[in-house]
């Protein structure tokens, strides 16, 4: 491939393709490299949290993924003491081998050239270009661009490899298999155990529709190394908690396990370097405490496609020019990653689990305090800090 790009985007998830989208709708030239072949799975929950869906509607793409997909207005929420909440919100559940294939597919329409198989192996910046490295069916080639966008995921290898990597180890690991599951099984709502034995983490049940459900568990091991091993963790759940044994009793699995490791809190990365932007979960931009983090991928790399246009417009391309986006990510979104971080802390503990989500049925304030947290209208932290449960002790 001998062409060359204002842009060269390294990973079609949602990171990549948003970024790839809003650069070629400003009339850019951007090209793709994605070391998968598309329609490629990504091993996730599938669930969109309302972060994703309000901007996938400021971007005019909600509409077209509405229709793919379930679409359900309740979390209920255990606690390690069994006890349940349900939290209103608005959430979509579209496996991802749709909603990536939908995404870059609106990234192409837009006027971006995808390269699929094709792998990033390295890069390095000179005084006029970004030269990307990458094989494709076994042969090496290379692509120069104005500027590289890096959204590779949580790929520990190819954040390496790129010289953004400040910590190689991931912050949490989870894995998810299918199930269909018996007609009478509550497809109304998602479902989340916070279990003694996961914490900080949880089990999840999520329905996609046509009685199909994505089934899995993940652990945040940032708070500590990790001492269970997630297939006996999620083997565990279903076999020995009451709720989710019975809603996948007489289910059929449709899928292996598959586990997959995420990057949180915003840390372990750095955004920028010369003619180099990252975003999406290489910069960890996946929430601690929940693992949420289509959402924030596709924001931040809204971010990285501002500031690569306003790069591609001024010339300026050295770190030093593009530190500027690493402030203002900083100041968009530290002070929220913070929050989920210091939340993660908090919920990690059982005790702290069983006071909240009780609360949460008792008291109608505390319940739309965790509704506002889930919509983003509100941070973790005024729950679960000092503060906030000294505050929920009293909130009626
Ligand atoms: C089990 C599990 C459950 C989850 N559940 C949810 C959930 O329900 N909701 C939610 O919001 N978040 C969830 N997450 C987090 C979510 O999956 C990530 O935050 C999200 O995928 C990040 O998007 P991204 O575009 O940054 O990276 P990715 O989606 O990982 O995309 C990166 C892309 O880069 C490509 N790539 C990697 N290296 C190279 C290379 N060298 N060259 C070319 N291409 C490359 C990959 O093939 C991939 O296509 C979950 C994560 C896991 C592991």
């Amino acid at each position: 491939m001998n062409e060359s790009f204002d842009v060269a985007v390294v990973g079609a998830g949602p990171a990549g393709s948003i970024a790839a989208l809003l650069l070629a709708r400003a009339g850019v030239s951007v090209a793709i490299l994605e070391k998968q072949q598309f329609p490629r799975d990504k091993v996730c929950g599938d669930v969109l949290m309302p972060d994703a869906i309000g901007l996938l509607r400021e971007l005019r793409l909600w509409e077209g993924l509405r229709a793919r997909g379930h679409t359900t207005g309740f979390a209920r929420v255990f606690a390690p003491n069994s006890t349940h909440v349900d939290l209103a919100g608005q959430f979509h559940a579209i496996r991802r081998v749709d909603l990536d294939a939908l995404l870059v597919k609106e990234a192409t329409e837009a006027g971006a050239t995808l390269i699929s198989g094709a792998s990033a192996t390295d890069f390095r910046a000179s005084s006029n270009a970004a030269i990307l490295g990458y094989t494709k069916s076994g042969s090496r080639e290379e692509m120069r661009a104005r500027l590289a966008i890096l959204a590779c995921g949580a790929h520990a290898k190819t954040l390496q490899r790129f010289g953004v990597t400040l910590r190689a180890t991931p912050s949490a690991l989870a894995m998810r298999t299918y199930y269909r599951l018996r007609d009478e099984v509550d497809d109304t709502r998602l479902f989340f155990w916070f279990e003694r034995a996961i914490l900080p983490g949880y089990g999840w049940i999520f329905p996609l529709g046509d009685g199909v459900f994505n089934v899995g568990a993940g652990i945040f091991r940032d708070a500590g190394p990790a001492r269970q091993n997630l297939q006996d963790v999620l083997n565990s759940l279903l076999t020995r908690c009451e709720g989710p044994r019975e809603m996948v009793r007489g289910g059929t699995q449709l899928a292996p396990f598959k586990g997959a490791p995420l990057r949180t809190g915003l840390t372990d990365s750095r955004p920028s370097a010369d003619r180099l932007l990252v975003c999406g979960e290489s910069i960890g931009a996946t929430y601690s405490m929940t693992g949420e983090g289509i959402g924030k991928a596709m924001e931040t790399a809204s971010v990285a496609a501002e500031h690569a246009l306003d790069a591609l417009g001024s010339g300026k391309m050295t770190a030093h020019d593009l530190a500027r986006y690493d402030d203002d990510l900083e100041r968009r979104f530290r002070e929220r990653f913070a929050s989920y971080s210091k939340g993660q802390h908090w919920l990690g503990r059982p005790a702290v689990c069983d006071f909240v989500f009780g609360r949460a049925r008792e008291s109608s304030r505390v319940k739309s305090i965790l509704e506002g947290i889930i919509a983003e209208r509100q941070n973790p932290t005024e729950l679960l800090s000092l503060w906030g449960l000294l505050k929920a002790f009293v909130l009626r």
